[in-house]
C-alpha cells in the first residue's frame, strides 16, 4: 500500500479533509466551504483542487497516494451512485466516474454515506475500536445511522441501510415529518425533536415548574444542561427520548445484533445524562437474548468521518 491517503467528509456547509498515513495516523486536517450553488456542481472540483494544493504544498507526488475515501450526506449505492443529496443540491449520478474525470491520477477511490463512514471511523480508531460489528446512531438536526458488519460498511441495495431516523415510533402523531410521513423517530429523538418535545411540554403543562421556562431561546443543549442540574421536566423529557430511541434500537439489534451501539452527533455531547436513559429504554424493550448489547458515546467527534473514509480504502 502507498504511504498516504485522503479522507474527505462532505457536509452541507463545509467539507472536512484529512491527509493520513496509511498506517492510520492523521497528519493534517483542514476544511473548505461547501459551495452548494448551481446544483452543487462546484463541490467535487473544489475538493480535487484542495487535494492537489495539499500535495503540492507538501511535495508529495500522486504516485505516493493510495487514494481518497469520501463520505456524502445522502444514500450511496455500492457502485458509487449517489441517490440525491438534498443538502448539496445533487441529483442522481456516479461519483467515482466524475472523480476520475476530474483527476485521473487518483489511484483508488471509495465512497459511502457520511454516517456509514463515521461509523467505520469509530470502529477503526474511536469508541468501538477492536469491535467488528458496530451500529452507530447520530443525533443532530436529524438522525443518521450506520452499520458496520465484519469491519465493513453495509450500504444496502438502495444505499440507505441503517437509516433509522424515519423509523415509525408514534403512529398517532399529527405533525408531519420532513419525509412527509408522521411519527418518525427523528421527530422526537434528534436535537430538533427533543427541542420540539420540550416546547410542547412547557406549553401543555404550565403547572410544572422548570428552569427551561426562563430560557429566552431554548435549545436542546439547554434541556440536557437542565437535566444535569436536576430539573424534573428536563429529566422526564430525556427519559421519554431514551424510551423511544431504545425501543427503535431493539429493531436494529434484532436484525444485526451488533457488539456495540455508538451514540454520536451533536446531542451526544451531553454525555451520560443522555446515554443512561437510552440504555435504560433499550434494556426495557429488548428481547432477552439481545438485552446486554453494549452502548457507548462516540469518541472522534467531527473527525470520525475522515477516519472512516480512509479506512474504506483498506
Ligand atoms: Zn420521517
Amino acid at each position: 500500500m502507498r504511504p498516504y491517503a485522503f479522507g474527505v467528509d462532505i457536509g452541507g456547509t463545509a467539507v472536512k479533509l484529512g491527509l493520513f498515513r496509511t498506517t492510520g495516523e492523521l497528519m493534517e486536517k483542514w476544511s473548505i466551504p461547501t459551495r452548494t450553488e448551481d446544483g452543487g456542481e462546484h463541490v467535487l472540483p473544489d475538493v480535487i483542487a484542495s487535494l492537489r494544493a495539499k500535495l503540492e504544498e507538501r511535495a508529495i507526488p500522486w504516485d505516493q497516494v493510495e487514494g481518497a475515501g469520501m463520505g456524502v450526506p445522502g444514500p450511496v449505492k455500492e457502485d458509487g451512485t449517489v441517490m440525491r443529496c438534498i443538502n448539496l443540491g445533487w441529483g442522481v449520478f456516479n461519483i467515482p466516474e466524475q472523480i476520475r474525470t476530474l483527476e485521473p491520477r487518483i489511484h483508488r477511490f471509495r465512497i459511502s454515506n457520511d454516517v456509514n463512514a463515521a461509523t467505520l471511523g469509530e470502529q477503526w480508531r474511536g469508541a468501538a475500536q477492536g469491535r467488528k460489528n458496530v451500529f452507530m446512531i447520530t443525533l443532530g438536526t436529524g438522525i443518521g445511522g450506520g452499520l458496520v458488519i465484519n469491519e465493513k460498511i453495509t450500504n444496502g441495495v438502495g444505499g440507505a441501510a441503517g437509516e433509522i431516523g424515519h423509523f415509525l415510533v408514534e403512529p398517532g402523531e399529527t405533525e408531519i415529518c420532513k419525509c412527509g410521513r408522521r411519527g418518525c423517530l427523528e421527530q422526537y429523538c434528534s436535537a430538533t425533536g427533543l427541542l420540539r418535545q420540550a416546547k410542547k411540554a412547557l406549553l401543555e403543562r404550565p403547572e410544572i415548574p422548570s428552569v427551561l421556562r426562563s430560557e429566552a431561546e431554548l435549545t436542546a443543549k439547554d434541556v440536557c444542561d437542565a437535566a444535569k442540574a436536576g430539573d424534573a421536566l428536563a429529566l422526564e423529557l430525556l427519559e421519554k427520548l431514551g424510551d423511544r430511541l431504545g425501543w427503535a434500537l431493539t429493531a436494529v439489534t434484532s436484525t444485526a445484533d451488533p457488539e456495540v451501539i455508538v451514540i454520536g452527533g451533536g446531542l451526544s455531547n451531553a454525555g451520560d445524562i443522555l446515554l443512561e436513559p437510552i440504555v435504560q429504554g433499550y434494556r426495557a424493550h429488548a428481547f432477552h437474548a439481545l438485552r446486554d448489547t453494549e452502548f457507548t458515546l462516540a469518541r472522534l467527534g467531527n473527525d470520525a468521518g475522515i477516519y472512516g473514509c480512509v479506512r474504506m480504502l483498506m
